[in-house]
C-alpha cells in the first residue's frame, strides 16, 4: 500500500522526458511505473501528463519573521512560494528581530515560525562586522554544527539589526566560515563608492528613479567580487555572489571556476528580465533593489552566464516593503524608500517562460538551475532537488503551454506591488507537492494547514561540478 501515487507525471530525462507514474512512501519516492493497475494508495494525484520537476528551490529569501511581519511572515512568504512551484526556501539571517548569527537566534527563530510554514524551509547562518569586532566568531562553527546550509556577509548597510562588515572584517569572516566548509554567502557591492555616488547624486538633486541604478554602478559589484574573489583564493573559504546582477560579474565568476576556486553565483529573474532604465522611470521606488537593475546587456549576459556554467542556480531574493510606510510615505523619495520587490511567487514561470520555453535554455539546464544545483551546493541533495528513489518527494508540476500575465494584486505575498506586473508569460504552475502532499493547487489554491512545512538541515558538504562550457 503506498501514500500516493502521482500519475501521468513527464519527468525529465536530460533533454527529454518520459510519462511515467511515481510512487511515494513515507513521504519520500519509492518507485516509478508505466501502469498503476493493481497497485493500491491511499491517494492518487494526476499530474495530467504535465513537466513534472524534482521540487523547486529558492535559497535566498528574506520572509522579515519574526520582528518585521507587516511586511510579511512566514505563512504569506510560504504560501506565495508554494503557488510559485517552490517545495523548499532558505531564509535570510538579517531581515529579523533579532538578526540570526547564534543557536539562541536560530532557535528562537525556528520557535517563531514553525507553525506557519506551508513549504520545507532551511535557514542561512549569519556573521557581520559586530561578531568580528565582539569575538563571537565562535557561532560560525555552532550555527554550522546546527545545520545552517552558509553564511551571509554584507558589504553594504542594510538592516540596522545585521551590521555590515568592512574589508577586513570580511577577510576575518571567510577564514572562520572555510573551516567549517561552507560556503559564504556576499552582497557585493562596495560600499565606498555606492555611499560617495549616492552623495553626490543627492547633492546634484537628482530625484529620478534611474539615479538609483547610476550611484550604485556595475563598477561597484564588480569590485566587490573581485575583492571576494580574491580572499577566497587566500583564505580557502567557499564564495558564493548572491543576487549577481551583472554581465561583468558572470565573467569573474567564470575566470574564478576556471582558475579552479571555489566560487559560485546565483542571479534573479529580475535581473534576466528588467531593465533600470525603463523598470525604475515606471516604478521608481517600487523598482528599487539592491544591487540595482542594470542593463538589457546585463541580462542578455546573466542568460548567458547560466548557460555555460559561471551562473550557477536561480533565486529570488524576495524581500517585501510596507507600500504606505516604507514605499510611498509622503515625503519618500528614491534615496529613502526602502530597497526590495517579492519574488517567489513568480521565479519558476519566469525561468519556464523566458528560459526554456523562449529556447533560452535547455530542459537540463532548467532542472540544474531551478532544484538540483541549490539542493547540492546547499548540501540537501539528493533529500531535496532530485528525483531519486528515496529522495523526499517533492515536486513542482508545471503546465508549460498556460498563459498569463503577473498581477501584483493576485499573489498570497503580503507585498502587493511588483516591478514585473503586467509581465505576459507562457508556462504555469499547476500543482506543488511537498512531502508526497499536494500544498498548492492552482484551481483550489493553498491545501494544507500552516505548519506543515518542516525545518531541513544541511545534510553534508557538498559542492557542485565546475561545468563551465566555452
Ligand atoms: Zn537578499
Amino acid at each position: 500500500m503506498y501514500q500516493v501515487i502521482v500519475k501521468n507525471a513527464r519527468i525529465p530525462q536530460g533533454d527529454e522526458t518520459v510519462l511515467t507514474n511515481i510512487l511515494i512512501k513515507d513521504e519520500r519516492i519509492a518507485g516509478f511505473v508505466d501502469g498503476i493497475d493493481g497497485i493500491e494508495a491511499e491517494e492518487i494525484i494526476d499530474a495530467e501528463g504535465h513537466l513534472t520537476l524534482p521540487g523547486c528551490i529558492d535559497s535566498h529569501t528574506h520572509f522579515m519573521d519574526p520582528g518585521f511581519t507587516h511586511r510579511e511572515n512566514f505563512l504569506t512568504g510560504t504560501s506565495s512560494a508554494a503557488a510559485g512551484g517552490l517545495t523548499t526556501i532558505v531564509d535570510m539571517p538579517c531581515c529579523s528581530v533579532p538578526s540570526v548569527r547564534s543557536i539562541p537566534e536560530l532557535e528562537n527563530k525556528l520557535e517563531k515560525i514553525k507553525d506557519k510554514a506551508i513549504i520545507d524551509y532551511g535557514f542561512w547562518g549569519g556573521v557581520t562586522g559586530e561578531d568580528v569586532r565582539e569575538g563571537w566568531l565562535h557561532n560560525v562553527k555552532e550555527q554550522a554544527d546546527y545545520g545552517v546550509i552558509g553564511f551571509k556577509v554584507y558589504m553594504t548597510p542594510s538592516v540596522p539589526t545585521y551590521p555590515r562588515v568592512t574589508d577586513p572584517e570580511m577577510y576575518e569572516a571567510f577564514k572562520a566560515v572555510a573551516e567549517t566548509g561552507l560556503p559564504i554567502g556576499i552582497h557585493a557591492e562596495n560600499f565606498a563608492i555606492c555611499d560617495y555616488f549616492v552623495k553626490k547624486f543627492q547633492k546634484e538633486g537628482r530625484m529620478d528613479g534611474p539615479a538609483w541604478a547610476e550611484a550604485r554602478m556595475e563598477l561597484a559589484e564588480k569590485v566587490a567580487i573581485q575583492l571576494g574573489i580574491s580572499f577566497a583564493e587566500d583564505t580557502g573559504a567557499r564564495l558564493h555572489i548572491v543576487h549577481m546582477s551583472t554581465g561583468i560579474g558572470a565573467k569573474l565568476v567564470k575566470e574564478a571556476k576556471l582558475r579552479g576556486l571555489d566560487v559560485t553565483s546565483e542571479t534573479c529573474p529580475h535581473y534576466l528580465t528588467l531593465n533600470y532604465e525603463e523598470a525604475m522611470s515606471e516604478y521608481g521606488a517600487f523598482a528599487k533593489i539592491a544591487p540595482p537593475l542594470r542593463t538589457k546587456r546585463d541580462n542578455k549576459e546573466l542568460w548567458e552566464g547560466l548557460r555555460d556554467g559561471s551562473v550557477d542556480f536561480i533565486a529570488t531574493d524576495h524581500a517585501p516593503y510596507h507600500i504606505e510606510d516604507e514605499k510611498a510615505k509622503k515625503g519618500m523619495n528614491i534615496w529613502t524608500a526602502f530597497p526590495g520587490i517579492p519574488g517567489v511567487e513568480t521565479m519558476v514561470p519566469i525561468i519556464v517562460s523566458e528560459g526554456y520555453n523562449k529556447g533560452r535554455i535547455s530542459l537540463s539546464k532548467m532542472v540544474e538551475i531551478l532544484s538540483t544545483n541549490a539542493a547540492i551546493h546547499y548540501g540537501l541533495y539528493p533529500k531535496k532537488g532530485s528525483l531519486n528513489i528515496g529522495a523526499d518527494a517533492d515536486l513542482t508540476i508545471i503546465d508549460l503551454d498556460k498563459e498569463w500575465a503577473i498581477d501584483q494584486e493576485k499573489t498570497y505575498s503580503m507585498a502587493k506591488y511588483n516591478p514585473l506586473h503586467g509581465l505576459k508569460l507562457k508556462g504555469k504552475v499547476a500543482k506543488t507537492v511537498v512531502r508526497g502532499k499536494v500544498v498548492f493547487d492552482e484551481k483550489e489554491g493553498i491545501t494544507v494547514k500552516e505548519g506543515y512545512g518542516q525545518f531541513v538541515k544541511r545534510q553534508s558538504i557538498q559542492k557542485l561540478d565546475k561545468k563551465i562550457k566555452f
